[in-house]
């Protein structure tokens, strides 16, 4: 499978357009040594024209276009999306399904829990619902490796299996407590290993680090995609004066002796690349002390446009 990074920045993007913290200012003014990124977005493709989404970026629309590979047959409206596979119903993860309104047919895989937040809570979703025929909504169950659809037209035996890993982690806050209340838990966040081939990718924007499941999913997989949103606990807080830790915000520090370097230390045959970076994290800045530590720990930092053969 081939893996396509469309965006790798935390929400709000890097630089962001509201935020005067030290790496925004200095990108700004041209002295920041790294690149401006686009809002978290992965494209997966199993086959020649066949192209899978992670999530739906609040940047898609840009995201696609900039890509000639999305580009839809001349002379009539296709697209070579076939479909969406959500993690969490995070306004970032599914903000990008609105531009995919334009009477597309496609399948969105996600938990049951994720399905309702978006139909039954956020009307303005009901507008995938005008394809013809109307967008198709899958539950991803915990466990079992299902096979993802592919292009209807293809008539091929889908090759692409996707597991859904529960992570642990909270429904956004927009949530009404009512719905809240018949929600499982575990269908919150989850993470996604994807299988063609005996090739795996394991795909975690959104990483608490709670339990072992996803240390496993990890050591497992080819390539693993996971949450580099901040490097101290404390960042957003320092920088803002206020708000959440990385832990109550649902992301793993990456440093720190329960960090995510830490944790994954020892385990050097994996690819592993960090995706999600908010425009606080030092690791944007490649002359930073992060950065050095991220390289000397044999990690990398996803940016837009990386592209994957597994
Ligand atoms: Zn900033």
């Amino acid at each position: 499978m081939r893996v396509k990074v469309l965006g790798s920045a935390a929400g709000g993007g890097f630089p962001q357009w509201n935020c005067g913290c030290a790496n925004c200012s200095r990108f700004r003014s041209g002295v920041l040594k790294g690149e401006g990124r686009t809002q978290a977005q992965v494209a997966v493709s199993p086959s020649k024209a066949t192209w899978l989404l992670l999530n739906a970026s609040p940047d898609l629309r840009q995201q696609l276009l900039e890509d000639s590979e999305f580009a839809p047959t001349q002379g009539k409206r296709s697209t070579p999306i076939s479909a969406v596979i959500l993690t969490s119903a995070d306004v970032d993860c599914v903000l990008g399904l609105l531009h995919l309104r334009e009477f597309q047919p496609l399948h969105i895989y996600s938990t049951a829990s994720v399905r309702r937040l978006l139909t039954e809570e956020n009307t303005l979703f009901r507008t995938l619902e005008r394809s013809d025929p109307p967008v198709c909504w899958q539950v991803l169950p915990f466990g079992q490796p299902i096979p993802v659809f592919q292009q209807a037209s293809s008539g091929a035996e889908p090759s692409l299996f996707c597991k859904a890993v529960p992570l642990g982690g909270n429904f956004p806050d927009y949530v009404s407590d009512r719905l809240l209340r018949t929600l499982p838990e575990e269908e919150a966040v989850i993470g996604l290993e994807l299988e063609q081939g005996g090739k795996r990718l394991f795909y975690a924007p959104s990483l608490p680090g709670r339990g072992e499941d996803w240390k496993r999913y990890t050591k497992g997989s080819d390539l693993a995609l996971l949450d580099g949103t901040f490097w101290t606990d404390d960042e957003f807080i320092r920088v803002l004066g206020s708000g959440k830790t990385a832990t109550q915000m649902g992301h793993l520090p990456l440093s720190g002796s329960s960090g995510l370097l830490e944790k994954l230390r020892g385990v050097r045959d994996v690819r592993r690349v960090l995706i999600h970076l908010n425009n606080t994290n030092p690791a944007l800045d490649q002359e930073s002390d992060a950065s050095g530590a991220l390289r000397e720990a044999g990690w990398e930092v996803a940016y837009d446009g990386m592209e994957v053969q597994l």
